[in-house]
């Protein structure tokens, strides 16, 4: 069977342990005599994955039980405005850091519904690093402090002892990180992640929550957005994307049996240093992050030349590596190594540079 290297942003890789699973499972899944994708939502079959899954999430993320998990759609971008529609009224501040475009799609979305303040950016150096942020700086009236922890485009992240070391009320969009490395995540009343970087397939975002964050003074939200809908019924108000569900559970099963966070971000340094050693060592590839914000899941470099780098590209798909295209916004080459990215898989791409650099030096 030929499987290709695929380095892309989202939606990305997923374990082969988990596609043949769901392989084997398609057409009869654990002797109900059909696909996931035919059960009723409101089955046994189904609560049971449901359930899995949920506990699965609260385990390997280490929730307390101050938090819930909600499964929901519209992807993390639907959450830049659920979370402030939920949180705020007009008068309401909140502090965002702008750290790249998603958050900047944040602040935007936010900006409707309270008084946002941008606490800090990096847009002024290109987004090469994210804001030094210790907590003192907020408003103690502002309802919450907003972060992007893994910046995709850019290739930043706010690194774990950072997120530690920050005792205010926060939110942040985890979708392309959840779950790669260790902090803690409850820290954070509310927090996303779009399933199709670190979790499973597009579809379906996951929701940790703090329910006492919630304001109780009666707003009345269109029944959809409102968490509270969702924290009701269990994600089962309408019909969730319940193949989607039930991947992310087989992924979560294969991290667990991995070993969890723990053993992953082992894994995820060790393919994120091999990467950022050889670009640092090279004449001709250049990573222009600083280096206490490097991401372990999107590592970005350039040739500084757009022809070489096109060039790279297209070779690269000879040797079956595909995704490794920057985006759009910013050029170059980025390698999206998330969690069911292989150690192989990234000394594969190592080595096509080392010959790239060879051919071109
Ligand atoms: C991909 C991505 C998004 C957008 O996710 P959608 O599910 O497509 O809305 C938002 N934030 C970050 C950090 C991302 O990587």
């Amino acid at each position: 069977m030929e499987r290709i290297y695929n380095f892309s942003a989202g939606p990305a890789t997923l374990p082969l342990e988990v596609l043949e699973k769901a392989s084997a499972e398609m057409l009869n899944h654990r002797g109900s005599g059909m696909s996931v994708m035919e059960m009723s939502h409101r089955s046994a079959e189904y609560d049971e994955i449901h359930q899995e899954t949920k506990a699965l999430l609260k385990e390997l993320l280490n929730l307390d039980d101050k938090h819930e998990i909600l499964f929901l759609q519209g992807g993390a971008s639907t959450q830049f405005t659920m979370v402030p529609m939920n949180i705020l009224s007009k008068d309401d501040k909140a502090s965002y850091v702008i750290s790249g475009s998603w958050a900047k799609k944040a602040y935007k979305e936010a900006k409707l519904f309270g008084n946002v303040e941008i606490l800090a950016s990096s847009e002024d150096e290109n987004f090469t690093c994210v804001p030094k942020i210790n907590g003192d700086e907020i408003d103690k009236e502002s309802k919450y402090l907003y972060l992007c922890i893994n910046n995709t485009i850019y290739g930043t992240r706010t690194a774990p002892q950072v997120i530690n070391s920050l005792s205010t009320k926060m939110v942040a969009d985890m979708s392309s990180n959840i779950l790669s490395e260790e902090y803690d995540v409850n820290k954070f009343d509310i927090f996303f992640a779009g399933a199709q970087k670190n979790l499973g397939p597009s579809g379906l975002t996951i929701v940790g929550i703090n329910k006492d964050f919630l304001p109780d003074d009666g707003r009345v939200l269109p029944t959809i957005l409102d968490y509270k809908t969702h924290l009701e019924k269990d994600s089962l108000f309408n019909t969730p994307p319940c193949y989607s569900i039930y991947i992310c559970g087989l992924v979560l099963k294969w991290l667990k049996n991995l070993g969890g966070v723990k053993a992953i971000q082992q894994i995820n340094e060790e393919k994120a240093n091999l990467l950022y050693d050889f670009i640092d060592n090279s004449k001709l590839y250049k990573n222009n992050v600083a280096p206490e914000d490097r991401s372990l899941m999107n590592v970005v470099f350039v040739t500084g030349d757009k022809d070489l780098d096109a060039a790279f590209v297209k070779g690269a798909k000879e040797k079956s590596i595909i995704g490794i295209k920057g985006h759009r916004s910013v050029g170059g080459m980025r390698a999206s190594i998330y969690n069911a990215m292989s150690l192989e898989g990234v000394r594969a791409l190592v080595d096509y540079m080392k010959d790239f650099e060879r051919q071109n030096s």
